[in-house]
């Protein structure tokens, strides 16, 4: 017995078997954004150094997460002062000269709900561990335990291991970082199906009806299965907050924090793109937490992970969510529909598309600009992305004789490429040509490594849709630059290149006065160019930079009403047999094209 004891004496202390990192956060006075972290690491090294992250899973942005941390402290097993060193902006440096165990404890600063990293106040917290926590690379792969002390009427919730109401454990620190914590006072929910346990846990009050979404996110996850062979999670949690001034969700291993302002959960309209949300974040279970493209299969959470294939953790799971919702019954064909041309006529009317490939924006999405720049120059790893997996999947239907499309090349992905074994771009192509038999690199050389050309009608015909404009849609002015109201002033927020604002010399920023002398506000812009037709000359008032400015503008044409996609009358059976095999849905029937005559009384 006494032998027996050394030895797990002499296993625990030289940090060989199961060591575990503790973590400790106290939360009993939140009301300030405050939390008091402590943290135990094993006996070690007479050096131990810790780090904060400088991002977060999920947002590929630089964060500099250590910037909460206050009255950082080290004490030795004894409970004496370590010295330490601040050695750069997220890392610390601690001397240990005996190398047994070290407690480090820390305030931390916590009030930034929006970036869905840390938000401690009088009613929860929500904990994402890369803005929390520190860890020792050293010890990335060991045990950690995280335990709360809260307030007694709160309730805890995480996708990891629950060992009791506030204490969770996991097998490293990688799981910890992607398995955010949400704590106070909430409703829960859960479900089971095939298997598997959810939780819906919701924090903050909202015109939501909670029942009702725990049973259609069961539909949702029942049709996982239809794209990929498995799971990579016993439990998963539906984290929302329904909150003011924020909207936004981020995907973590088994589980996704979502976002919306309070009211945002009715009327249909806004309950389905919550739903589209929690699609996006379900697909992302498996696409970028089960398989990952190389650049980030490991995290280094101490710099950027760059990646080429960005477009296809994003925008493949924005191509893929409304799959799902259709799959599922959770959204009408003619919402399908309208959601795709949508996006098509926004990518129509993106000149950033012509400049950048989806590969490019991928590489570039740690330093990507919003705004003008943005739209003019650069595109997007969720718009873009979506519309090369809507094109790659074409493809590979056509080229398969619609055997397998894009929907099998992310099940073969899962398949094969499971962490940690990453996939790269050749892998991607050898699993379109492994599925189809036909060679993809010059598919790919030209719509991935080059901007993205598509030719909808062509495209879309093939799965017996149309794409266009209704007849009764009349040409009206247009100028080609977007504005909201500041300050009373009508501002411009867009000037979209090689349109006749650009031509015209207008930029962001400007706030118009008038058209022809004629004052303008937002409200009265439509009705002031109502006056004047397309081709009309007319001269604009504006204040830059507090200056008055004169420029002169063509008025340039638009439609007044919005481009539809919609089921052609009389399907071949050819578009019938291809709509079904890329949506996994009957073409729609006669009565459910009735359905969608909103979108056109045409055609
Ligand atoms: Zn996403």
């Amino acid at each position: 017995m006494l032998k027996q004891l050394t030895s797990l004496a002499f296993l625990l202390s030289s940090g060989l078997a199961h060591a575990t990192v503790d973590y400790h956060i106290d939360l009993s006075t939140p009301q300030h954004h405050l939390g008091k972290v402590t943290m135990i690491l094993p006996s070690g090294d007479t050096q131990a150094t810790v780090m904060m992250p400088v991002w977060r899973t999920g947002k590929y942005k630089i964060l500099n997460l250590a910037n909460g941390v206050r009255e950082f402290e080290a004490q030795d097993s004894n409970g004496r002062g370590l010295t330490w060193q601040h050695n750069d902006k997220s890392s610390w440096q601690i001397s240990n000269p005996s190398g047994g165990e070290v407690t480090i404890s820390y305030k931390i600063y916590a009030n930034q709900l929006g970036s869905r990293t840390r938000h401690i106040d009088d009613s929860h917290a929500f904990l994402d561990a890369t803005g929390v926590f520190m860890y020792d690379p050293t010890r990335r792969d060991e045990d950690i335990s995280v335990k709360l002390s809260v307030p007694n009427t709160w309730k805890s919730f995480s996708g990891m291991e629950k060992k009791s109401a506030h204490h969770f454990v996991a097998d490293n620190y990688d799981i910890l970082a992607d398995s955010p914590i949400e704590t106070g006072i909430n409703q829960d929910y859960s479900f089971s199906h095939d298997g598997k346990d959810y939780q819906l846990v919701i924090w903050g009050e909202g015109n939501y009806d909670a029942e009702k979404m725990a049973k259609d996110l069961e539909k949702l996850v029942a049709t996982s299965q239809n794209t990929w062979q498995g799971y990579p999670f016993d439990k998963y949690v539906f984290m929302v907050h329904a909150t003011s001034d924020v909207r936004g969700a981020t995907e973590h291993i088994n589980s996704t924090i979502i976002q919306r302002k309070r009211f945002s959960f009715t009327p249909g309209k806004e309950y389905l793109s919550f739903l589209g949300t929690a699609a996006h974040e379900f697909v992302h279970t498996w696409n970028v937490k089960a398989y990952r493209p190389d650049g980030i299969a490991t995290y280094d959470y101490q710099k950027e992970n760059y990646s080429d294939l960005l477009w296809i953790s994003e925008g493949s799971t924005s191509y893929f969510q409304n799959h799902l919702l259709l799959q599922a019954g959770l959204m009408k064909e003619k919402e399908f529909f309208k959601s795709l041309a949508k996006r098509i006529d926004s990518h129509l009317k993106k000149p950033g598309r012509l400049e950048q490939s989806v590969n490019a924006s991928s590489h570039e999405s740690w330093i990507a600009m919003s705004g003008d720049f943005a739209t003019n120059h650069s595109v997007g790893i969720y718009s873009e992305g979506f519309m090369a997996s809507l094109a790659l999947d074409f493809q590979m239907l056509e080229d398969s004789k619609l055997v397998a499309g894009y929907t099998e090349l992310h099940g073969e992905l899962y398949k094969q490429h499971l962490l940690p074994k990453p996939f790269n771009s050749d892998d991607v192509k050898r699993l379109a040509k492994s599925l189809t038999g036909k060679d993809y690199n010059n598919w790919w050389r030209d719509n991935v490594e080059a901007p993205l050309v598509i030719d909808f009608k062509t495209l879309l015909s093939k799965a017996g849709l149309v794409y266009g404009y209704p007849k009764k849609a009349k040409d009206i002015p247009e100028t080609g630059f977007s504005s909201r109201e500041k300050n009373g002033l009508v501002t411009l927020t867009r000037v979209r290149k090689d349109s006749e604002a650009w031509a015209a010399g207008l930029n962001v920023g400007d706030q118009l006065m008038a058209i022809n002398g004629q004052r303008v506000t937002k409200s009265r812009l439509p009705t002031v160019l109502k006056q004047h037709k397309v081709g009309d000359t007319v001269t604009l008032s504006l204040f830059r930079r507090d200056r008055l400015v004169e420029k002169t503008l063509i008025l340039a044409k638009q439609k007044d009403k919005k481009p539809f996609v919609k089921p052609v009358k009389t399907p071949s059976a050819e578009q019938k047999a291809f709509f079904k095999a890329w949506l996994g849905i009957d073409f729609p029937s006669k009565e459910k094209k009735d359905d969608n005559k909103e979108l056109s009384d045409e055609e």
